[in-house]
């Protein structure tokens, strides 16, 4: 079987290693390979590795873009795919942000920073989960108004604002969501120790360690939290999807890899 992951950049994606790792302890005759595709070139190239490969992940800045072009089992609000199985489309990073939460209490008002894919996969969990209200903060406009368009009903809203608005917004919020990619390389956000004084938990989606875990640590928020949980528990799903799961092998794989 052949499987990638698409993305434009996906040099720091571990999902090569993992996956590979994993098929080798299971000694399955898969590869899993890592494909950077510019951004002008993706409607043009997906079509034909749907047809080349029996499995694909999708990355930033992907997610939303590959919907038109699968069968898409996601609901409309969400609007995000990450994982396709023989060319039907699937959201499993909604599922991995839900289970990384099993253990940890996250209280409101709840701030999220990015309006793409990964934001709305949080906000759909977050909204299973019983939330009816979440702060957006995003770099461009529409792309915020659409999240808000298509989450926003009478039980349920999403305010947007600015990134000009991030210090007094975080002052006003327990739970710190990052859904950018500020961060990946080592980009700090505006916030002091002043913003950070009543938030309970920041959870950075990013699974590296970044500036704002960093920074959050350093002023005393009780609870920092990376991607990685997440990462596993989306890979269990995608794996499933696949037909490939065994829950203790992969949790070997990604061990050896991750940790
Ligand atoms: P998208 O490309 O769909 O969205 C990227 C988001 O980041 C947008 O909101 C974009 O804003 C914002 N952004 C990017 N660069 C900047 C910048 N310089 N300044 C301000 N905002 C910026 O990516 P995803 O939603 O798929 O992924 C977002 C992050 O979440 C990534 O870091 C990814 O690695 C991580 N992630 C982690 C997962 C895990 O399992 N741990 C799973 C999924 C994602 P704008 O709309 O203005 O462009």
């Amino acid at each position: 079987m052949r499987f990638c992951i698409v993305g434009h950049p996906v040099s720091h994606s571990l999902s090569p290693r993992i996956y590979t790792r994993f098929f080798e302890m299971k000694g399955i005759d898969a590869t899993y390979e890592a494909l950077d595709i510019q951004t002008g070139e993706f409607s043009s190239v997906i079509d034909v590795l749907l047809k080349e490969y029996d499995g694909l992940n999708v990355t930033i800045p992907f997610k939303e873009a590959v919907v038109a072009h699968v069968d898409c089992m996601v609901e409309r609000s969400l609007r995000a795919v990450n994982c396709i199985f023989k060319g039907v489309g699937y959201n499993t990073d909604w599922i991995g942000f839900s289970n990384s939460l099993r253990d940890i209490k996250i209280e409101e008002p709840i701030t999220i920073l990015g309006a793409g894919g990964a934001s709305r996969a949080v906000i759909y969990a977050l909204k299973e989960f019983g939330v009816n209200r979440i702060n957006v903060i995003n770099r461009s406009t529409f792309r915020a108004e659409r999240v808000a368009e298509d989450f926003n009903n009478r039980n349920f809203e999403v305010k947007i604002f600015s990134f000009d608005s991030l210090p007094s917004i975080v002052k006003k919020s327990k739970s710190i969501i990052n859904a950018t990619s500020i961060g990946m390389k080592g980009e700090y956000l505006s916030l002091g120790r002043e913003e950070f004084q009543g938030i309970s938990l920041v959870y950075d989606l990013i699974y590296s360690e970044t500036p704002l875990q960093k920074v959050a640590r350093e002023c005393g928020v009780e609870k920092v939290i990376d991607g990685k949980a997440m990462l596993f528990f989306q890979a269990c799903e995608n794996l499933k999807i696949w037909g490939l799961f065994d829950k203790k092998t992969f949790e070997r794989a990604f061990e050896e890899v991750v940790r």
